[in-house]
């Protein structure tokens, strides 16, 4: 991608064939064999799409929601269902994430099916849900206060991070491995693992070219843009250039493909929304490099990245994105990094 001095406006004219989601417990079919399910989440972010898939009579279940009350009953009422009381065959999770991961245990009691994932995503998991050094809210706060983040808020901000071990009760303790272009035979078709990064480490994406659908976890999203962060285990990491290039992937894919996100509804037009997401953060890019012509900061570049007043919740991810976007322009050359010598080890950006 190269930085360009102006900003585009896209309008946005995905084709949604779902207008309606299915209600809680309650899959509605999207192509033969294919089921959507819906389950609450209680954020900003009050939802998430899961996928049963009919694999010779019995199901296969791609992403698992939270491990809560409500999206249990959720399973348990889609599971009892006459449709979908079959035995489960895989228990197939996109990625770390606790509203992904967070049933995959409880499933995996439930119904004695194993759980699919990405290496990198299954011990990546242990090591947020165990705390290692490398992944603790002490870890985070440092990084917050060493991007600007003051010091009274940090750890408060940082906190607001920490509820992975509540949200997902307990990990599933062995996987089967998918690796990048695997296909697994579910019911008459293959899908292929699409492996892809900067939401997650290896997150997993499954496309169906007989079908032309593709399973797009949270790579694809269609009105909000997926997170993309830098954290404290890799903190010169270039996430957003992961994230690009991954996405960028889905260019290849017919323009026709129905997509399946995480979250919002069913869309075709995955080529125009991959550039729309270029667009948008060769946009944000761009104005952040117009303000290093002065020393800046992640915290600082706060507002010229998000118009809108920031919780302590949304300043978590925001921080994490400030610095991813910071990173970028770094790996490409635009930006150098200062230790700043007036306040204690923050680290400024400044156009080359
Ligand atoms: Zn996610």
């Amino acid at each position: 991608m190269t930085l360009k001095a102006s900003t585009r406006q896209t309008t946005s004219s995905l084709i949604f064939p779902f207008s309606t989601p299915p209600k809680i417990g309650s899959p509605v079919s999207v192509s033969e064999g294919i089921h959507w399910c819906r389950h609450q989440l209680p954020f900003a972010l009050d939802h998430i799409n899961t996928w049963l898939l009919e694999d010779n009579g019995r199901r296969v279940i791609v992403d698992t929601g939270i491990a809560d009350n409500l999206s249990q009953d959720g399973w348990n009422k889609i599971l009892e269902s006459e449709q979908h009381s079959s035995e489960i065959s895989k228990i197939i999770v996109t990625h770390l994430h606790p509203d992904h991961i967070g049933n995959a245990s409880w499933l995996n009691s439930r119904t004695n099916a194993s759980v699919w994932m990405t290496q990198a995503e299954f011990l990546t998991a242990q090591a947020v849900f165990e705390k290692n050094p490398s992944h603790t809210t002490s870890a985070i706060d440092a990084l917050f206060r060493r991007h600007g983040l003051p010091g009274n808020d940090s750890m408060s901000v940082a906190e607001k991070g920490d509820h992975y071990k509540n949200l997902v009760g307990s990990l599933p303790t062995s996987f089967i491995k998918i690796t990048a272009d695997d296909l697994l035979k579910i019911g008459g078709n293959f899908w292929r693992a699409i492996v892809g990064s900067g939401h997650s480490p290896e997150h997993l994406s499954l496309y169906c070219e007989e079908k032309n659908i593709l399973i797009a976890g949270d790579m694809l999203l269609p009105r909000i843009s997926t997170n993309v962060a830098v954290w404290p285990h890799s903190p010169d990491g270039n996430p957003l250039e992961e994230f690009l290039t991954s996405i960028d992937t889905f260019l290849k894919l017919p323009a026709d493909v129905l997509i399946l996100p995480s979250h919002g509804l069913p869309f075709v037009g995955a080529h125009q929304r991959v550039k729309e997401l270029q667009n948008h953060h060769e946009e944000r890019l761009n104005k952040i490099l117009a303000i290093c012509s002065e020393p800046q900061n992640a915290f600082q570049i706060l507002p010229t990245l998000f118009e809108r007043e920031l919780d302590a919740y949304q300043l978590f991810f925001a921080m994490g994105e400030s610095i991813a976007h910071l990173n970028y322009l770094w790996w490409a050359g635009e930006v150098c990094r200062q230790e700043s010598t007036s306040s204690q080890g923050v680290v400024n950006f400044v156009k080359q």
